[in-house]
């Protein structure tokens, strides 16, 4: 198992983990010349990976990872050695809280790191005083989590990867698994596929994924809620709903019923800009399956109304009796490598380890036997309220393993946002957008240096361990946050850890759905949330004869669509944004891969020929993106697997930060930001500059 493999700086060895680059959560292992390999794990039986997997050491042994602390001093950056910098927090954070209270503080929990890590950063939050603590899953997931929470009970894949192999359908909503969770699309969605199962991708664009599909509906960003409606009404119309699932799993058809009896489905069709004898194939196809599984992503979640788009993309599987069985169900795919399991273990705001309320005072009173302190009853700040009120109400900011300057919308006001902090420490790998805010910047290690566990997208915990020495004076995640709950908060004796086992365990007592679960029994397998009174593996497929509410029926649910915040002005494209298969997030760990940027190269705005065509633009062009919020440039792709009217481009890359151009505006529900919407104008970089010399 063990094979050491010495370089001159640093010592590698191969033990198996899991891969930090997506939820899918493949085990990986180093493979010496700085490489990773696949290794036979719970996801990836065959031990294969994607590109991002095999690169993922890149970023382990990169020549700008931090070695030492950073403190600011004149304006700038400067090393220092740990015992300062640790002071400079502690007196930081300290003076904030006595001076404006602890709500002023707010924590930044990271998806990409483990869940020992991320529930010790909770619950230094909560213990300090303040339920003031988020995770990028707001800026993904939130309103999934938001709408499947309500309706069923739990916030996460109804099903497992396994059992999607099972549907005779796979209805994929604003999604492109091909690029985003390749092993998860090899392995366990084109078998089906191959097997005889219908695809059908509900996207603004034709991506991977698409190429497979059996019916593509190229709908119109923000229409969503449209389409559902839409083959809803289809499958009542046509008699396609499951009368028995109906009177003895659901409550409020009736109702339902009654308002999709008005709806048009053509003019909805029409709004969403796809074909209605398509939208009608597709609800037969969903309608007409003995299994069909809704696959969803952020392409769903990422608008204003995103919780609504669950909420109506639930009534579909409600409606045909798809869930509660293998091969069906709702199944959102999870971006980082552990956004499930960070917001398992209490990294939100408004709920303590295991999705129990802050507001619940039995949970608070269960949450203070084990940490000697009740946390506060007040749910805290999104990550995203709170950059809002930067300067304002929140004066300081600890920000974990995240790169906020980045990922937030409207950026540049959220960049300059940090600047009105009194005090903001970054703990991460490299200097990045946010770090340039910093006052103190912890190195702290990367995926492969630290042990723990992470939890993927079909609820699977699974353990990392590490195959790499940390570069200079980084120190374990662990650790600091550990040093830091100990210097910050008045109950030091709770955060003395000696390692990520000690924290598990006290994490299975604390968390409700890891109750059960013990860190040296998952060994290279898994445990899955939540247990099994028949198998200790945990529960494969949720509600199957009560839902997680602990109801026997979910209700029906009349979904109302909301336009996007944006107005279109004449002339002016919808923005929207997504991922491409060689990179993750904001880009700040693989862009780090010179092996990753040669396969992609940089971004780009991909823009339909019509488009282009009345704009003067050609591919390859230079183009200026621009609305009240911002100004990006940077390179046209003429295709027309973009839908006219509409522009793409990831955001991946601070350089052109396309966040500079998406909007405030939040869904009600889940705080979710309208990644997916935002009104620009495209021109000619050429024009551009030949009008500004004029
Ligand atoms: Fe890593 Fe996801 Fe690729 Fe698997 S599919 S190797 S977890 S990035």
């Amino acid at each position: 198992m063990t094979e050491p493999t010495e370089t001159p700086e640093r010592s590698f060895e191969s033990n198996p983990t899991v891969c930090p680059f997506c939820g899918v959560g493949c085990s990986v292992e180093y493979a010496g010349n700085g490489s990773a390999t696949g290794v036979e794990g719970p996801v990836n039986a065959r031990g294969e990976i994607c590109p991002k997997g095999a690169a993922a050491f890149d970023v382990v042994d990169h020549e700008d990872r931090l070695t030492e602390p950073l403190v600011e001093h004149n304006g700038r950056l400067v090393t220092a050695p740990w015992e300062e910098a640790l002071d400079r927090v502690t007196d930081g954070i300290e003076r904030v809280v006595d001076e404006h209270g602890a709500d002023a503080v707010q924590f930044f929990a990271s998806s990409n790191c483990t869940n020992e890590e991320n529930y010790v950063l909770q619950k230094l939050a909560r213990v300090l005083g303040t339920n003031n603590v988020d995770n990028c899953a707001r800026l993904c997931h939130a309103s999934t989590v938001a709408a499947m929470n309500e309706r069923l009970g739990a916030g996460a894949m109804t099903n497992t990867l396994d059992d999607l192999r099972e549907a005779d359908c796979l209805f994929v909503n604003g999604a492109n698994p091909a690029e985003q969770h390749p092993v998860a699309f090899r392995s366990y969605l084109l078998p089906a596929i191959r097997d005889g199962a219908t695809l059908i991708h509900v996207d603004p664009r034709a991506t991977d994924t698409t190429e497979t599909a059996d019916v593509h509906l190229p709908l119109r960003p923000g229409t969503d809620i449209e389409v559902a409606n839409a083959i809803a009404a289809v499958l009542v119309e046509e008699g396609l709903v499951d009368e028995a699932f109906l009177a003895e799993r659901t409550a409020g058809f009736d109702r339902l019923r009654e308002y999709l009896a008005d709806v048009d489905v053509a003019a909805n069709a029409r709004t969403a800009g796809v074909d209605p004898k398509t939208l009608r194939e597709a609800a037969r196809a969903y309608g007409e399956a003995n299994r069909a599984a809704i696959v969803t992503g952020m392409g769903t979640s990422q608008h204003r109304c995103g919780t609504d788009n669950v909420h109506a993309l639930l009534n579909l599987a409600l409606l045909t009796g798809n869930i509660g069985r293998p091969g069906t169900g709702v199944n959102p795919l999870r971006g980082q490598n552990n956004v499930q399991g960070t917001s398992d273990v209490g990294g939100l705001p408004g709920v303590l380890p295991g999705y129990e309320p802050v507001t619940d005072p039995d949970a608070r009173e269960r949450v203070a036997a084990e940490w000697g302190v009740e946390p506060s009853p007040e749910p805290g700040l999104t990550e995203v309220e709170a950059t809002h009120r930067f300067g304002d109400e929140v004066r300081a900011a600890v920000v974990f393993g995240e790169n906020p300057a980045v990922t937030e919308p409207n950026a540049t006001a959220v960049a300059s946002a940090f600047e009105a902090l009194d005090f903001c420490v970054v703990i991460d790998l490299f200097e990045t957008a946010t770090t340039a805010h910093a006052d103190v910047v912890l190195p702290g290690s990367a995926w492969a240096e630290k042990a723990g566990t992470v939890t993927n997208t079909d609820r699977r915990v699974m353990r990392m361990r590490s195959n790499a020495d940390r570069p200079g004076n980084a120190r374990r995640d662990l650790e600091i946050l550990s040093t830091l709950g100990r210097r910050l908060t008045d109950r030091p004796d709770a955060f003395a850890y000696d390692g990520p086992a000690a924290v598990f365990e006290e994490l299975t007592r604390v968390s409700p759905i890891y109750g059960g679960m013990n860190y040296e029994e998952i060994g290279d397998g898994y445990q899955r949330w939540p247990r099994s009174a028949t198998d200790d593996a945990g529960t494969n497929v949720l509600h199957e004869e009560t839902f997680a509410t602990g109801e026997r029926t979910a209700p029906l649910r009349v979904v109302d669509p909301v336009p996007p915040a944006d107005d279109l002005e004449t002339g002016e494209l919808t923005l929207t944004t997504g991922r491409v298969l060689q990179h993750f997030n904001s880009g700040a760990l693989t862009r780090r891969s010179r092996r990753l940027m040669a396969m992609c190269g940089e971004d780009v705005l991909q823009i339909h020929p019509a488009d282009a065509a009345d704009r003067g633009i050609d591919d390859g062009d230079r183009v200026v993106v621009s609305n009240e919020r911002g100004t990006v440039e940077t390179t046209a792709e003429v295709t027309p697997a973009v839908r006219e009217g509409v522009v793409f481009c990831t955001f991946h890359h601070a350089e052109p930060l396309v966040n500079a151009l998406t909007g405030d505006a939040l869904d009600p529900d889940a705080g979710i930001p309208e990644f997916k919407h935002s009104a620009v104008a495209v021109d000619s970089a050429a024009e551009v500059d030949a009008v500004e010399s004029d």
